[in-house]
């Protein structure tokens, strides 16, 4: 299912912070995808570009954002997250876009920046929308992406996530799978 449709189907689903639509199953079951390597080409070519965009927007969020409160320091923790004291939330009601002409064409093919995106993480800063319900689902998915870019490291978690959201449909995305999972239940 390409990113439109679920868009048009769920109302509240964030791009990179979605509250969870599939079961544990469901999202085990995603078969593994070979990119191409123009996809891997192209990701290269905006790589550059695509970590500007993630410093900068990592930079507003830890200057102007909030702490992590007790309940979410210890899922933190409990995720294997080394860093959460670096860690900080940021509300907005629009999420920040790249000024980049190119990246931004990439950024909205690949459903970013559009009304129904309620999360996103850049290395330690983390974007909530102000008015998306499900705020500790979206902060719990984002923590997770917040300990793949610890473990992984900045640029090559940007350069996987992008090759996966160019290779796969969303809920498909190993990465993303991986946040669905670690999401279920609620633990604050
Ligand atoms: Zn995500």
């Amino acid at each position: 299912m390409k990113i439109q449709h679920i868009i048009l189907i769920f109302l509240a689903i964030s791009i990179s912070g979605c509250v969870s639509f599939k079961s544990k199953s469901e999202v085990a079951s995603v078969t593994h995808l070979e990119p191409s390597t123009e996809t891997i080409r192209k990701v290269d070519t905006i790589l550059y570009k695509a970590m500007m965009f993630q410093k900068s927007s990592e930079k507003i969020a830890l200057s102007e954002g909030r702490e992590l409160t007790k309940d979410e320091a210890r899922y933190a923790v409990e995720l294997g997250i080394k860093h959460p004291e670096k860690i900080r939330i940021q509300y907005q009601w629009s999420l920040p876009k790249p000024h980049d002409k190119e990246l931004l064409i990439e950024f909205n093919k690949l459903g970013f920046g559009s009304l129904f995106e309620g999360g996103r993480t850049s290395g330690y800063g983390i974007y909530v929308k102000s008015y998306f319900p499900y705020k500790s689902s979206i902060i719990r998915h984002e923590l997770v992406h917040v300990k793949q870019a610890e473990s992984m490291g900045l640029m090559p978690f940007t350069r996987q996530y992008l090759i996966e959201a160019m290779t796969y449909d969303y809920f498909d995305m190993p990465l993303e799978a991986e946040a669905f999972n670690k999401t279920e239940g609620d633990k604050f």
